[in-house]
């Protein structure tokens, strides 16, 4: 490449350099509830291993004591509808159909996989998408490339929303919408009121509601079916989606859904049909932490205590808090002071993320502090303090 072509990215590189925004991985060694980096062991409180699953090595020893090494594979090979429908997936629809009420479940590769893969399958034309203004980088982009149009609700306004579905619903232009919306939300910790969601939808009758809910299965509900079991809208929901690679401290995407449109995804969806299925070690070992995350009531119940506890403290420091559950941001606002201030909390032990934009809104620039039911109450003392 000619020095004049990778100028051209050298420059913006630069820009980004200037605004604090520049993003570089780093080199990390995990233990426990610890993060180590460049050789400081820190607290680890950027960590998305809400019950501390992921690094449980007892659980990960139980389950290659009971998974054969025939059963160990590594590539499914191929995508599902050729030959790489293991019996693993199955069994995984299998139970989760069964915690689900009996609804279909749909397995994907991954969480963003699923959102890019589902609007762009199930949207067309004659669809409208309503979206809270926060929705995860994965829906936008599936909303990108679905030919619905798209229109974008304040955030958490439900009242918005509904001023929405009243000027859009008499549209003839629209004989589907489909509303947007995360149940916990990636960045402000804060949730939908699901049970006020699926009373608005209830009124129109051409809405279908799509929620994901990444950060809240695991930790969220009797069984920790997320907060859909919680407020009790299981089959409410006509697209109920979520992740495995957060609290069930595993990889991939499902959806809860009617059979027609589990069938019809499986002949439209094309991250689903072009890409590989995930190996079946994964699927087997998903199965196996979602069976103990059902009955895991005690962490969940500690990291709800504890997010409560943070949540007062940060509020009680002067700075707004919005959040409702274990991601508990301290809003910052601008870019180079979060970096700085972040850097402080490292250096006293504190593994917490700074987040910029464009992950955030312009002049919003936070810490973000994540909980994992393995933090002891007394771990947050000092951090308090700090802030
Ligand atoms: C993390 C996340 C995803 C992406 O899931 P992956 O399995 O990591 O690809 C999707 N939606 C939301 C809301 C998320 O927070």
């Amino acid at each position: 490449m000619s020095k004049h072509l990778l100028d051209h990215f050298a420059v913006q590189l630069d820009a980004l350099k200037q605004q604090g925004n520049l993003r570089q991985f780093t080199h990390n060694r995990q233990q426990g509830r610890y993060i180590t980096i460049n050789h400081q062991k820190m607290l680890n409180l950027a960590s998305n291993d809400y019950l501390g699953l992921a690094s449980d090595l007892q659980l990960r020893e139980q389950f290659f004591d009971e998974t054969p090494n025939d059963q160990r594979w590594m590539s499914a090979s191929s995508s599902r509808l050729l030959t790489g429908n293991f019996p693993e997936y199955e069994q995984l629809e299998a139970s989760l159909s069964q915690v689900f009420h009996g609804r279909s479940a749909l397995l994907f590769n991954s969480g963003y996989h699923m959102n890019i893969g589902i609007l762009p399958a199930l949207a067309d034309s004659k669809t409208l998408i309503l979206a809270d203004k926060l929705i995860h980088a994965s829906m936008i982009d599936g909303i990108r490339l679905s030919t619905a149009k798209y229109v974008r609700y304040r955030h958490n306004d439900l009242a918005h929303l509904t001023q929405l579905l009243q000027k859009y619903h008499e549209d003839d232009a629209f004989e589907r919408i489909i509303v947007v919306t995360e149940s916990i939300f990636s960045m402000d910790g804060d949730e939908t009121d699901l049970a006020e969601l699926v009373q608005i939808k209830k009124q129109f009758s051409k809405v279908l509601l799509y929620v994901d809910e990444a950060h809240a299965i695991g930790v969220r509900g009797e069984q920790g079916l997320g907060c859909a079991e919680q407020y009790n809208v299981i089959d409410d929901i006509d697209l109920l989606v979520g992740t495995f690679g957060k609290a069930m401290a595993s990889i991939g995407g499902y959806l809860i859904c009617h059979p027609i449109i589990r069938d019809y995804l499986i002949n439209a969806m094309r991250p689903l049909i072009f890409s590989t299925a995930q190996p079946p070690i994964c699927v087997a070992w998903t199965e196996f932490i979602f069976k103990k995350v059902l009955v895991f009531k005690d962490q969940r119940q500690h990291l709800q205590q504890i997010s409560q506890n943070l949540q007062q403290a940060v509020q009680s420091k002067g700075f707004d808090c919005p959040s409702t559950s274990h991601i508990v941001p301290v809003i910052i606002g601008e870019s180079a002071q979060t970096v700085a201030k972040a850097q402080v909390l490292q250096n006293a032990g504190f593994y917490i993320m700074p987040v910029r934009p464009p992950t955030v809104p312009k002049d919003s620039s936070r810490l973000r502090i994540s909980l994992t039911a393995q933090i002891h109450p007394s771990d947050l003392d000092q951090l308090v303090t700090l802030l």
